[in-house]
């Protein structure tokens, strides 16, 4: 809980932290890694997990629409979302969510792990052009606000095993889920045939990349869950 008047200052639970595209790194031909860079971001929470943030991209000649994000402190939703909205579509930022892949505030520094969608849509094309020193908005929590959970699904019961069903946009929740299982626990991820790199990051859960994760026909459901879950009854799924 915020206990000072400085705390109690900042209307949201998230706030926008302006940053600029530092490092690029192609981790699959499928997967690019961005690190984002900014002062701003050493205030950022580091709760890892599935942790939600959005990008504010940059309009296509770059620079942000004035709806109010940046004003400080980071104004409700309601306030900037409704400005932001109320613009004309070509002259809104592209908003997109997405999980950090690695934080780090003591640097000022956020991975983000972008799966590079085909047909590509405006973050997919973002990132693959993305130049070093271009700069964007991420909106995140803020270890300025306390503890508030906000943007973590993930909420694991005390006990039990668990099974991480992902497709390949999901792989940065599962991996920092999967490294952040403490020991006893035990997890098994089901990761699209095509995308393998969980056998690389998932290092204290089994892998099984299963061509049956990809049906969607619920007369599959349950073949899919047998096959992804042998000897694993009262698994729990995520
Ligand atoms: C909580 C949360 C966390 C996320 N974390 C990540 C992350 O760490 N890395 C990441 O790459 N993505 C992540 N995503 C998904 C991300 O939001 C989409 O990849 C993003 O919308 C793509 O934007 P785009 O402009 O490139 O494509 P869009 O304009 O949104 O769509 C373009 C193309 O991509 C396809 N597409 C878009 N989203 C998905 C999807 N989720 N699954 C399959 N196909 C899709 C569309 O069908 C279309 O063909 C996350 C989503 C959520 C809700």
């Amino acid at each position: 809980m915020p206990d000072t008047p400085h705390l109690l200052a900042r209307p949201w639970a998230y706030s926008a932290f302006p940053v600029a595209v530092r490092a690029r790194r192609a981790l699959s031909p499928h997967f690019l890694r961005l690190t984002f860079g900014g002062e701003t971001l050493r205030h950022f929470a580091p709760w890892g997990a599935d942790q939600r943030i959005k990008l504010v991209l940059p309009l296509p000649g770059g620079g942000l629409a004035d709806f109010g994000l940046l004003a400080e402190p980071t104004p409700h939703p309601s306030d900037w979302y409704a400005r932001w909205k109320a613009l004309p579509v070509d002259e809104r930022n592209v908003l997109r969510t997405y999980t950090p892949a690695a934080i780090r505030p003591e640097a000022g520094e956020i991975d983000v792990d972008f799966y590079l969608h085909s047909p590509e849509g405006p973050a997919s094309r973002w990132a693959r052009t993305a130049e070093i020193g271009e700069t964007l908005v991420i909106t995140g929590p803020d270890a300025r606000n306390g503890w508030t959970g906000y943007g973590i699904h993930w909420q694991p019961p005390a006990l039990g095993t668990f099974l991480l069903v992902a497709d390949e946009t999901a792989i940065p929740a599962v991996r920092n889920i999967a490294a952040a299982l403490p020991g006893s626990r035990s997890s098994r991820s089901a990761m699209p045939p095509t995308t393998s790199p969980c056998r690389r990051w998932a290092t204290r859960s089994t892998c099984a990349s299963s061509a049956a994760a990809r049906q969607r026909r619920p007369s599959a459901r349950g073949a899919r869950r047998r096959s992804i879950t042998p000897g694993w009854p009262g698994s729990r799924v995520w």
